[in-house]
C-alpha cells in the first residue's frame, strides 16, 4: 500500500487547523456567547451548525453507498479540485499531469497555485485514454494525476480497468473526476476506494441532481485525505441555508429527470446526424453532446441570435470544428434542433 501522508506538503501535515468553540464543544448548547454573531434570530444570525452539515453529508454518503468518512463536501467540487493542489503540491516544485481536452479548473487551479502542468492529449478522434503516455508524463515532482470521465467535453467515460491501470502504477494522487457519472453507463471508480488509497473520487450535486445554483461538490476518498481536506478547507465552506435546501431537494427523486435526459440525448444522437452541417457527433456518456460542423462560429452565432446559447469549443486542441451542446428539456432541444437543421453551411 502506499504511503499518502508522504504526499502531503510538509506545511499541511504540521498544520495547526482553525477550529472553532463549538467544534470543541460536543454537549448541547443553550447561550451562545462565542463567536460575535448577532443574537437576534432571523434563521441565518449562527453560522452555520456542525452537527446540520453533518446530516448532509450522512445523507449524501447513505446516497452513494459509501461511509459518511469517506466523504467530503466542498463549495463546488471546483473547491476540491483546488484543495488537491493546496495539500498535494508544493507551488514552484511539483507539477500535475493533466489530460486534454478536459475541464478548464484543473489548469486554472494549477495556475492560480504554481503547480507546472503536463498536458497530456487524448487519442485524437476516440478520444482514448492514452495511460500509457500519461504515465510516461510523470516523474518524482508529480504530485497530482487530473482524468475526467466522462470527459468534458469530449463526453466519454473511460473503463474502470484502464483508469485502475493508472491507480495502481502512479505514485502520487489520481483524482478522477465523476462530475457526469449519474448519466453514464460507465461504473464509478468509487468501488476502487478500497483497494487504492491514492484516489480522489469527485462528484457534485450540480448536475444529474440539479442543485447547481447550491455549489455542492463531493470528493470521495480515504478518511485520512477527508480529515486533511477538512483542516485545510474554510471555516464554514457551506452556508446554512444552502445545506438546508440540498437536504430538502435530496428527499426528491431526479431519477425521472436523468432518465428524460438520456433519452433526449440518445434520440439527438441519432437524429442530429441528418443535419446537413454537421460532419460528425461524438458518443456521448454525459448530458451534452459534442458536435462537429463545417462552420462552427457560425452555427454558434446562428443559435445565439435565436436565444439559445451553446458552448463554442471550436478553439480547443482536439476540438477543432466543435460544439458542445448541453441537453435540455424536450421542447428546449426542439428549438435547439430546428435552427440546426436549417443552418445552411
Ligand atoms: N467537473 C467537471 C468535469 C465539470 O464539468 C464541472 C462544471 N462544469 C465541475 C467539475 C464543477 O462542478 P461544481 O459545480 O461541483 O463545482
Amino acid at each position: 500500500m502506499k504511503d499518502i501522508s508522504k504526499l502531503v506538503r510538509a506545511n499541511i501535515a504540521a498544520l495547526q487547523p482553525y477550529s472553532t468553540a463549538r467544534d470543541e464543544y460536543k454537549g448541547s448548547l443553550g447561550i451562545l456567547l462565542d463567536a460575535n454573531e448577532n443574537p437576534y434570530d432571523n434563521g441565518i444570525n449562527r453560522y452555520p451548525s456542525t452537527s446540520l452539515k453533518e446530516q448532509l453529508r450522512r445523507k449524501v454518503a447513505e446516497l452513494k453507498g459509501i461511509a459518511p468518512e469517506r466523504l467530503f463536501l466542498g463549495n463546488g467540487s471546483d473547491e476540491a479540485i483546488d484543495l488537491c493542489y493546496r495539500v498535494f503540491c508544493e507551488p514552484g516544485r511539483d507539477n500535475a499531469v493533466i489530460m486534454a481536452p478536459s475541464y478548464g479548473m484543473y489548469s486554472v487551479c494549477a495556475d492560480i497555485n504554481n503547480i507546472e502542468r503536463r498536458m497530456v492529449l487524448l487519442e485524437p478522434e476516440t478520444f482514448a485514454l492514452p495511460v500509457e503516455k500519461l504515465l510516461s508524463a510523470a516523474d518524482d515532482a508529480t504530485r497530482l494525476m487530473f482524468i475526467c470521465s466522462p470527459n468534458n467535453p469530449t463526453g466519454n467515460a473511460f473503463a474502470v480497468s484502464d483508469i485502475e491501470r493508472l491507480a495502481a502504477a502512479f505514485e502520487g494522487i489520481l483524482v478522477v473526476d465523476e462530475a457526469y457519472i449519474d448519466f453514464s453507463a460507465e461504473k464509478s471508480v468509487v468501488s476502487l476506494l478500497d483497494k487504492y488509497p491514492n484516489l480522489i473520487v469527485l462528484q457534485t450535486l450540480s448536475k444529474a441532481y440539479g442543485m447547481a445554483g447550491l455549489r455542492i461538490g463531493l470528493a470521495i476518498t480515504s478518511p485520512y485525505i477527508v480529515s486533511i481536506f477538512k483542516q485545510v478547507k474554510y471555516p464554514y465552506n457551506i452556508g446554512t441555508d444552502t445545506i438546508s435546501l440540498a437536504l430538502k431537494c435530496l428527499e426528491g427523486d431526479v431519477s425521472p429527470q436523468v432518465a428524460q435526459i438520456k433519452a433526449e440525448r440518445d434520440r439527438l444522437l441519432e437524429v442530429l446526424p441528418q443535419a446537413r452541417c454537421i460532419q460528425k457527433i461524438y458518443p456521448s456518456d454525459a448530458n451534452f453532446l459534442l458536435i462537429k460542423v463545417n462552420d462552427p462560429r457560425g452555427l454558434y452565432n446562428a443559435l445565439l441570435q435565436q436565444g439559445v446559447i451553446v458552448r463554442d469549443r471550436s478553439t480547443v486542441a482536439l476540438c477543432e470544428g466543435c460544439l458542445r451542446i448541453t441537453v435540455g428539456t424536450p421542447a428546449e432541444n426542439e428549438k435547439m434542433e430546428k435552427i440546426i437543421y436549417s443552418y445552411e453551411s
